[in-house]
């Protein structure tokens, strides 16, 4: 009979996702207590009263009816990317091709190929701190450094240009901004973008920019700026999904386009193309779907984000009323990300605001050495639930602070 335990590999030890990891926790407290718990960490809109427009539903609909079962192109379908350079070009005034542009998983399938296939272990990446945390975990993964810049919280989260600069040497090789942010909701002006895209171009780097929430922003804002359009001829890799404007979180469908005036990025380009070959291929219906919520009517983002921006004022209103808790306003996305001004670890806070509360929240530190002492919120929840869960946290925060 075999006897020995088959061993992961040492790196696998860096697959982690805090995120979901207090969820283990939840069950346990769910079932040991009988409870239901208040879950407010994962960003899913599906999972409260968000869903998807309805005609992009029928298109998906029909793209199963019209028979698109088969595995499409492995950089997707070319008429879902002649879709992205169409809305690109409406949305950022950008001119691409659809050679510029390769259809993923969702934006997180992007995030690994990127990390797999574009350094050398030992390679540099410059992440925001706090940042989204597969960021640092595929890059540990992969053996690449995932040098994290500070961004300020007294100045809503910004980047800090001067520590960003301090941490550059002659093994990095890209800079990542997510504007807006996850978890602090910051939405970044152009001229810090354009600050960002100075260094780059001083050190010859690429920018590589996640902006899945670019249209969830508040306070009258359209939309967060596109680094592309402001990078002159500094290149850029775009991160894009439809699973959060377009609310199809589990259709798994994005994409990442180059920006590249010089032609700098073709030999990575070619990479990735060969690295999503070896997957053969995204999910073919939901591309149809796909191309129907880019070139189809807009307007539902309007509605999200009136709903979601009511949500953000309460949860900032609130957060803000409890005397040991202090939150930043959000300006895009849906998390805000509260400080805990008490001598407690993140980690055990997290542990004893469920066990004594029920509600489910991620500890800060599990989004890089910049977010410890801090949680992080989903606003996602009607209003009934986050001043619920708001009530529970107001109640424990007295408690512990005695
Ligand atoms: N990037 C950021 C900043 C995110 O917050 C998320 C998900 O929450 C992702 C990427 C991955 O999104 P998806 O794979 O659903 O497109």
């Amino acid at each position: 009979m075999l006897s020995n335990k088959f061993k992961p590999p040492a790196r696998a030890s860096e697959i982690r996702y805090v995120i979901r990891e207090i969820t283990l926790e939840a069950e346990k407290y769910e079932k040991t207590r009988g409870e239901k718990t208040i879950s407010l960490n994962i960003g899913d809109p599906c999972k409260y009263d968000f869903s998807p427009p309805q005609h992009i539903v029928d298109a998906y609909i029909e793209a199963l009816r019209s028979g698109k079962h088969y595995y499409s192109d492995s950089r997707g379908e070319y008429e879902l990317r002649e879709a992205v350079v169409e809305y690109e070009r409406r949305k950022n005034g950008l001119s691409l091709s659809p050679d510029d542009v390769l259809i993923t998983q969702g934006a997180a399938e992007a995030v690994n190929v990127i990390l797999a296939a574009a350094f050398e272990p030992g390679d540099k990446l410059l992440v925001p701190s706090p940042t989204y945390p597969p960021y640092i975990t595929a890059a540990r993964f992969f053996g690449v450094e995932a040098a994290e810049y500070m961004c300020l919280e007294n100045e809503d989260w910004i980047p800090d240009i001067d520590h960003m600069r301090r941490l550059i040497d002659s093994k990095t090789k890209a800079i990542l901004v997510i504007n807006p942010n996850n978890p602090t909701g910051a939405v970044y002006t152009p001229k810090i973008i354009r600050n960002i895209i100075d260094l780059a171009g001083e050190y010859n780097l690429y920018v590589i920019s996640d902006e899945i929430y670019d249209l969830i922003v508040f306070d009258g804002q359209r939309k967060a700026p596109n680094t592309a359009s402001l990078a002159k001829d500094v290149p850029v890799i775009t991160i894009y999904s439809l699973s959060k404007a377009y609310l199809a979180t589990g259709w798994r469908v994005g994409y990442m386009y180059k920006y590249d005036p010089n032609n700098l990025l073709d030999d990575l380009w070619a990479v990735f193309t060969r690295f999503l070959m070896t997957r053969l291929s995204a999910n073919t219906p939901a591309q149809y779907a796909a191309k129907a919520a880019l070139l189809g009517p807009q307007d539902n983002i309007k509605i999200v984000v009136d709903k979601l921006e009511r949500r953000r004022d309460l949860v900032y209103r609130r957060f803000n009323e409890i005397d040991e808790i202090e939150a930043r306003k959000p300006k895009g996305a849906f998390y805000i990300f509260p400080k805990i001004n008490l001598n407690i670890d993140d980690n055990e806070f997290c542990k004893k605001l469920l066990w004594n509360t029920g509600i489910v929240v991620p500890p800060g530190s599990g989004f890089g050495s910049f977010g410890k002492q801090h949680f992080r919120v989903v606003f996602l929840p009607p209003e009934h639930i986050l001043n619920e869960a708001l009530d529970r946290i107001e109640r424990f925060m007295k408690e512990i602070a005695k």
